[in-house]
């Protein structure tokens, strides 16, 4: 981190209509969380059901505001308006800021990355919420590689505070931000790194997994070092905890970060998270990783 994000907001031109490409898991709650809090969003997908899907998610997210009547009905109506899906890039030459959440795919970001920089203004900012793929990387094929940073949110959208706005080499400080502003509009605690694999927390959270993995191969019970990780205070212990990120994901965000940094974060042999993968033990996405889902 090397400057507080607070510092760049002095700078920051006004994001007031942004878009948001993919609207799966993390596009549909990017969506929600921006119309929550008052910026209109583009919500645009290759695909109708896709778009149904963010959709279906975002007034679900905004019906259990209402029972806990922090909205009325009507607010909700209003603030989903706030949400316009689309299947075209049509509206975005008045998009001040997109945030890219397609696949986890280096093709597919930067051929939608190329493609939304020749739709958009010559000053919109693009961002892009990968999890593991460099940003520098993201930027080569782009024009205008200053407007470029990351934009990471943590999974869910709504509930987590964190964003990790990440600096590439050719990021301009405007693109940061806006990009920090933007976070804190929606109500998110934005911090400013440069880029790394990893970024920040994963830097943290995956030499943590891999103590977790290596007690499991010595025999150490889940469940007790899940209860073990609560009693020490925090809200949920490592097993759980990848069950909610996903096997899958784990096991590539590791290969990244084995790359990156050898020394510490490469092994030898399988590990215990690679073996559950390996079985089909994906966490809450298919019902089945360290616990059973219904
Ligand atoms: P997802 O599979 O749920 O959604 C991806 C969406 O992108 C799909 O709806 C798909 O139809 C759409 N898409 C594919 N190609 C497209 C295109 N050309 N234009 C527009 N839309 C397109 O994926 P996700 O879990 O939401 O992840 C999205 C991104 O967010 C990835 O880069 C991922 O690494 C990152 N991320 C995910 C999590 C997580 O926990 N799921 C957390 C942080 C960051």
């Amino acid at each position: 981190v090397k400057k507080k994000a607070s510092n760049y907001e002095k700078q920051a031109q006004p994001v007031k209509q942004t878009a948001v490409l993919g609207a799966g898991i993390m596009g549909g709650g990017i969506a929600y969380q921006s119309a929550s809090k008052g910026t209109p969003i583009l919500m645009k997908d290759i695909k109708d059901d896709a778009i149904e899907l963010g959709l279906k998610e975002a007034r679900k997210l905004f019906a259990k505001q209402v029972e806990r009547n922090k909205l009325t009905t009507e607010q909700m109506a209003e603030k989903l308006t706030n949400i316009r899906p689309t299947l075209s890039y049509g509206d975005f030459g008045n998009v001040d800021l997109v945030v890219e959440a397609v696949v986890e795919n280096p093709k597919v970001k930067d051929a939608v990355l190329t493609e939304v920089e020749g739709m958009v203004g010559e000053n919109t900012i693009l961002t892009s919420n990968t999890s593991t793929i460099s940003i520098n990387r993201l930027a080569q094929n782009l024009k205008r590689p200053e407007n470029f940073c990351g934009m990471h949110f943590f999974n869910p959208v709504h509930r987590m505070p964190l964003v990790e706005v990440i600096r590439g080499e050719k990021t301009s400080d405007a693109a940061v931000a806006a990009t920090v502003a933007y976070a804190r509009a929606m109500g998110k605690t934005p911090i400013v790194v440069n880029d790394c694999p990893g970024f920040l927390v994963n830097r943290v959270l995956f030499p943590y997994f891999g103590g977790f993995s290596f007690l499991m191969e010595q025999g150490a019970d889940f469940q007790h070092v899940d209860k073990v990780m609560e009693k020490f205070g925090w809200p949920m212990g490592p097993a759980y905890l990848l069950d909610v990120v996903g096997l899958d994901t784990a096991v590539h965000a590791n290969e990244v970060m084995a790359e990156g940094f050898p020394e510490r974060m490469a092994r030898e042999g399988k590990t215990a998270i690679q073996v559950m993968y390996e079985n089909d033990r994906l966490g809450q996405k298919n019902d089945k990783g360290f616990y059973a889902y219904e």
